[in-house]
């Protein structure tokens, strides 16, 4: 019998396993992959995310001072900072890196290990996992699910109907783009409508071409991999194009009797960018403190584990709220209203007293989102957008700054 089985070797449940084998805990990981972290992801954490758990310097392919949004019609603004705002990693490097801390911890890996079913009771939990074809039971006091997007063990655990909350696909390949040296966005119904495609270069000459539409790739990957082509930044596509989800809003209930989910699997991911590397990382953490109390009590019910619902949405339960609300918002856009939202929100004004104001976080973007919808003259641009965005921008207001 372990303490605590941790469903997840990903950044959400390396991290939940650091912490718990670091408070003494008995701690299995189970991950059915054999290389730990190897899931799709571009890899761009933000300054505070590197401040917190800083990746080791040989992981970091750049640090992103500056990036550029290019508009429906091609128009192309660059935002830059004096300092680094963001690095690029190696994610599979990153993630494995809090794997190898927990097991130096005492955590203890069994990778190629899928779990495939849950049984949690008053007193105890149980999973099944496979192994080369067998069965195998193993025996806790409580799990932490941090399976990832659309993990089927929620449903197993009464936690969820099934479905995700909300969701976008996340689609990416790897390039040749020898010449590219910073990170552009595009947005555009030609592009990726309602959401947003980029290219981030990597080292050696190496980028990755991606796009976050809601629910269908349909043919925008290759639409955006030939203008790529064709203006010369890309010269040719490594290997396939890969896809995955990226959910957008937090399952209504992220606990339950002996049971706590974290990172993709609990929704726990900026719905404005879809970047999930660094709620997944606190709220493992998060989530190993609200255990390592439930342990100290000796009382694994509901209503103990109920505080780590309440730690997360008191670090970042208003991101969530303020990005979800932004990006509703955003997806009822058309062309020619980005245009005008991307020329007054990138207009010299608006740049100094949002993006170039003290407070500017990456990290932490809703006092940045809110600042933006309450400057005077965005105000008269969202309101020249009409009734399909005045209902989301009318929630936005009513948030407190
Ligand atoms: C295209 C794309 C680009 C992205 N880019 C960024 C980015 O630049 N920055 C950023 O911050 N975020 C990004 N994200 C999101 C980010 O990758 C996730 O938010 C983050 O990895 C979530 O961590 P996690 O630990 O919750 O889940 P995951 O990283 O998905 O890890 C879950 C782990 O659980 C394992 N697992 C699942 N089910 C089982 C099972 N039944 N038995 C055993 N093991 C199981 C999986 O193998 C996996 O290793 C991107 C996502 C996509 C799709």
């Amino acid at each position: 019998m372990h303490d605590v089985i941790v469903i997840g070797a990903g950044p959400a449940g390396n991290m939940a396993a650091l912490r718990l084998a670091e408070a003494g805990l008995d701690v299995a990981v189970l991950d059915w992959r054999a290389d730990i972290g190897d899931k799709l992801c571009t890899g761009i954490i933000g300054r505070e995310c590197a401040a917190k758990f800083p990746p080791d310097p040989a992981y970091v392919y750049r640090a992103a001072n500056a990036a550029a949004i290019v508009s429906p019609s091609g128009r192309r603004y660059r935002v830059a900072k004096s300092e680094p705002q963001a690095y690029i990693v190696d994610r599979v490097a990153y993630v494995n890196s809090f794997a190898v801390k927990a097991r130096e911890a005492g955590a203890h890996y069994l990778l190629e290990h899928r779990v495939t079913s849950l049984d949690i009771r008053k007193d105890g939990a149980g999973i099944v996992a496979t192994f080369n074809g067998r069965e195998k039971t193993l025996k806790a006091k409580m799990l932490v699910i941090a399976g990832g997007f659309g993990s089927p063990l929620l449903r197993m655990a009464g936690l969820s109907s099934g479905k995700p909350e909300d969701y976008m696909i996340g689609c990416q390949a790897v390039v040749d783009a020898p010449e590219l040296h910073e990170t552009e966005v595009f947005v555009g119904e030609k592009i990726v409508p309602n959401s947003f495609g980029w290219i981030v270069p990597l080292k050696e000459g190496k980028a990755l071409v991606g796009m976050a539409p809601r629910k269908q790739v349909g043919g925008h990957m290759d639409i955006l991999l030939e203008t790529l082509k064709s203006k010369g930044v890309v010269k040719s596509v490594i290997g396939q194009t890969q896809t995955w989800g990226i959910p957008i809003r937090p399952l209504p209930k992220t606990y339950g009797t002996r049971a706590l989910v974290v990172g993709d699997s609990a929704g726990l991911v900026k719905p404005t960018t879809g970047g999930g590397i660094y709620y997944a990382l606190l709220s493992g953490e998060l989530a190993a403190q609200t255990i390592a109390e439930a342990f100290e009590a000796d009382n694994f019910s509901s209503r103990q584990l109920a505080r780590y619902e309440k730690a997360w949405k008191g670090v970042f339960g208003r991101e969530l709220r303020v990005g979800y609300y932004a990006r509703l918002l955003f997806e009822t856009l058309n062309d020619k209203q980005l245009e005008s939202l991307l020329e007054e929100f990138l207009s010299e004004g608006v740049l100094n007293e949002v993006m170039n104001a003290p407070d500017f976080s990456f990290d932490w973007h809703s006092n940045v989102i809110l600042k933006v919808l309450r400057h005077t003259n965005m105000r008269k641009v969202i309101r020249s957008f009409g009734p399909a965005v005045a209902p989301f921008a009318a929630r936005l207001l009513r948030t407190r700054a």
